[in-house]
């Protein structure tokens, strides 16, 4: 089997750029970015800190060092940052929060992924006495990738920012696929956006760029974040030409987020009709699908999936992820479902 007749759904990182996003990154007027002299880079930070209701915003190279910075924004070396068990920045960014940003991590769990003000007030623990360390920062995610992409609830989401305002505690979102969770919700972006802090929003996922995700926060703290990322020599020079493809993504491929999460919940219905229990299709909200495998062993199953032209990942022993993405239609996504609901039938 050819790579081009496999159905990909390891992760929505694997779009290409399609063929008028290059032509818009071939054209992007460009200049050096450390200088503050990109006008592309200008535009897509101007741009997407409008979008979200922040004052400004700085073009990264990955997701990680955004939240990496948005997370170093409100916190100070030996201080704390909570989140959920399942987080991103706990489970998928290699300690960097830790190793880099000095801080410690709580977590808390919830049973699918959606946090609530109690999960948060129950942990959170701002400057109680010499003593403990003091909660500097609070992270959510939404969507929540490792809880199937779920949608946060706004009301909760107030009712947290409200919590963390008086506490004076700092509010951080890693919006990776927060496009997502706006085209599920109908919640406008800076209406979510403008409860928190500091946020992250990545173009390489399903929007399809790529490179690259926005930190957006107040003026004071985006030039606190552009020194911040110098230091650690992720300054970058001619960065438009990436840009571009951003800019081209908002403009082109916001919109038809739709079509990924439709996929997504056929391909999840195709699985459940054939092995029952394994996902609850009508718990798809957006473009992630985690799959029960059961008594099957995760590995076996992707192994035999890959032999069948579809591609996902394992996830712990008995679970695996499907993703859907720009790359792959609406029919492959069901065809997807039904090979995987067929094995784990089997
Ligand atoms: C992908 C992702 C990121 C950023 O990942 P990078 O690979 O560093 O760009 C951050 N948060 C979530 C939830 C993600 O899925």
């Amino acid at each position: 089997m050819t790579d081009s007749e496999m159905i990909d759904l390891r992760s929505d990182t694997l779009t290409v750029p399609t063929e008028a996003m290059r032509k818009a990154m071939i054209d992007a007027p460009v200049g050096d970015d450390v200088f503050g002299e990109d006008p592309t880079v200008h535009e897509l930070e101007e741009r997407t800190a409008e979008l979200l209701g922040h004052e400004a915003g700085l073009y990264c190279a990955t997701g990680s060092i955004a939240n990496l910075l948005g997370v170093r924004l409100l916190t100070e070396p030996g201080q704390e940052v909570i989140c959920d068990a399942q987080a991103h920045i706990v489970r998928a960014e290699l300690g960097a929060h830790a190793a880099l940003n000095g801080v410690t991590t709580r977590t808390w769990d919830t049973g699918d992924g959606k946090v609530t003000l109690d999960k948060v007030a129950g942990l959170m623990a701002p400057a109680q006495s010499p003593y403990f360390v003091p909660t500097a920062a609070v992270a959510v995610e939404n969507t929540h990738n490792f809880a199937s992409g779920v949608v946060q609830s706004h009301p909760e989401l107030e009712a947290i920012a409200r919590l963390c305002r008086e506490h004076a505690v700092g509010f951080h979102l890693d919006g990776a696929r927060l496009w997502n969770a706006h085209i599920a919700s109908g919640v406008d972006l800076a209406d979510t956006a403008t409860l928190f802090d500091t946020v992250s929003v990545c173009f390489s996922k399903g929007l399809g760029a790529p490179v690259g995700s926005v930190l957006v926060a107040n003026s004071d703290n985006i030039e606190r974040a552009r020194v911040l990322r110098k230091r650690m020599g992720a300054g970058w020079r001619q960065a438009g030409m990436m840009a571009a493809g951003a800019l081209h993504a908002l403009d082109h491929h916001l919109d038809r987020l739709t079509d990924d999460h439709h996929g997504a919940r056929l391909l999840a219905a195709a699985v459940a009709e054939r092995a029952e229990g394994a996902v609850d299709p009508l718990g798809i909200e957006t473009n992630i699908v985690m799959i029960n495998t059961g008594r099957h062993q995760a590995a076996d199953v992707v192994a035999r999936a890959a032999d069948q032209g579809i591609r996902i990942t394992v996830v712990t022993a008995h679970a695996i992820r499907a993703v859907t993405h720009l790359g792959v239609s609406v029919e492959g996504s069901v065809r997807a479902g039904q090979v995987i609901g067929a094995l784990l039938a089997d």
